[in-house]
């Protein structure tokens, strides 16, 4: 069998693989939350709280959308003309167009391009939220935090950059095999060690003070039998108001974090309602299995790339010989870019049942329904979220169940099992 033909055979696997890792691992059945009680709950809340959200996400909407459409025109601009290709020789030029040079350089300058042209979107996003009260921090802290996070992406880039065009030329009818087992690799990595290398980039963390919350979140833990070794507080209010919490890592560096401002606005129920939550995520082991569907699509991406790369009508639109010519880069990242899109609905439908699973966990586990819808009030509050989204943005991006929802599930969790 050809290179093309195994290709064709490994892309059927990996889909398949993927497909039954979702099958059998997503919470399919997700607990009911019936739009009598959430209609009832949005009538519940003072109705210049739902007005305030309303304005604030419209007022972020233009932007976000914007940045979007731009951030894909770009890309295929710079990808499907020969744009991109001359943005990469021109970035090689000064070292002989070396194709170290073109692949590392031509790559990275390819990705700032893309990256600059939303920057102005993201410093008006940053108005919006600073005259909202969301934003706490100042422009030159702002400005470190990207400079901080260029440089992470700087970093990760390039030793992709150049595994991936050295793989390339070393094995050139097979680089998909090894470009596919490396693009899996390197998301199981990144994922592992996110919260020990890049988090702390961002944030401080200590762990959660001595005390009673402290003694009543590790009983919780103990009693759902899930080991954890410390809940750590991030240090967020350095820039947000906003409340989160959330679990990162898996295996040794999996950490149950709570963001400090959630501690100081909520009640310690509150926040133990949260935690209960944030337990489920790991005894499900969503962040290992989010890894492994992750590294799956990742490696069927680059086989996929292979395969579609060497059509020639889509070569000579780049502009380019060869998929494998450093030149090329800005095709693959087109594509890529192309497939972020249509994926995005699709990861966000499957978070939202992962979360609702883990919101019915919180309300088993604490079994006080009226805490948790406190919590959800609060956590509406304080980020001005819409209670109740529009259903198109909702079904694009929405990685949790709107707040609505969420209250809605906890009435019926209530009805359902009353104390
Ligand atoms: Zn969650």
């Amino acid at each position: 069998m050809s290179p093309r033909g195994w290709a064709a055979l490994t892309l059927a696997v990996l889909v398949v693989a993927g497909l039954v890792t979702l099958v059998l691992l997503v919470p399919w059945h997700r607990p009911p939350a019936p739009r009598a009680d959430q209609l009832a709950a949005l009538r519940d809340l003072p109705p210049e709280q739902v007005a305030r959200a309303r304005e604030f996400r419209g007022a972020l909407r233009p932007g976000s959308w914007s940045a979007l459409l731009l951030g894909l025109l770009v890309a295929l601009l710079l990808g499907l003309t020969p744009l991109g290709a001359r943005l990469v020789e021109l970035a090689g030029r000064p070292f002989g167009g070396h194709w170290i040079a073109q692949a590392l350089l031509g790559g990275l300058a390819v990705v700032l391009v893309a990256e600059l042209v939303t920057l102005p979107f993201a410093v008006w996003r940053r108005t919006v939220l600073t005259r909202y009260g969301l934003r706490t921090d100042t422009w030159s802290d702002w400005t470190l935090d990207l400079v901080k996070s260029y440089a992470l992406s700087a970093i990760v880039g390039a030793v992709a950059l150049l595994g991936f065009y050295t793989v390339l030329r070393l094995a050139p009818r097979w680089w998909w095999a090894f470009g596919a087992a490396g693009a899996a690799g390197l998301v199981v990595l990144l994922s592992f060690v996110l919260p020990v290398l890049v988090e702390p980039v961002f944030n401080r963390f200590t762990p959660l003070a001595d005390g009673p919350l402290r003694t009543e979140v590790m009983e919780l833990a103990a009693r759902d039998g899930v080991p954890v070794r410390d809940v750590l507080v991030a240090d967020a209010s350095r820039r947000t108001r906003a409340v989160n919490a959330y679990v990162s890592g898996f295996g040794p560096t999996r950490r149950v974090v709570v963001y400090d401002t959630l501690l100081h606005e909520a009640t310690p129920a509150e926040v133990t309602s949260v935690v209960a939550h944030e337990l489920s995520h790991a005894k499900h082991h969503d962040v290992l299995v989010g890894t492994v569907t992750g590294a799956l699509g990742a490696a069927a991406a680059v086989v996929g790339l292979y395969l579609v790369g060497s059509w020639p009508p889509l070569l000579r639109l780049a502009g380019v010989e060869s998929i494998r010519e450093p030149t090329a880069f800005p095709l693959l990242l087109a594509l890529v870019t192309l497939v972020g899109l249509v994926a995005t609905p699709a990861q966000a439908a499957v978070s939202r049942l992962v979360e609702a699973r883990a919101d019915a966990h919180a309300l088993a586990l604490t079994g006080d329904p009226a805490t948790f819808e406190a919590m959800q009030r609060r956590l509406a509050t304080a980020n001005l979220a819409d209670p109740d989204p529009p259903r198109w943005e909702y079904l694009y991006s929405a990685t949790h169940p709107s707040m609505v929802e969420r209250v809605a599930a906890a009435r019926a969790h209530a009805r359902k099992a009353p104390r």
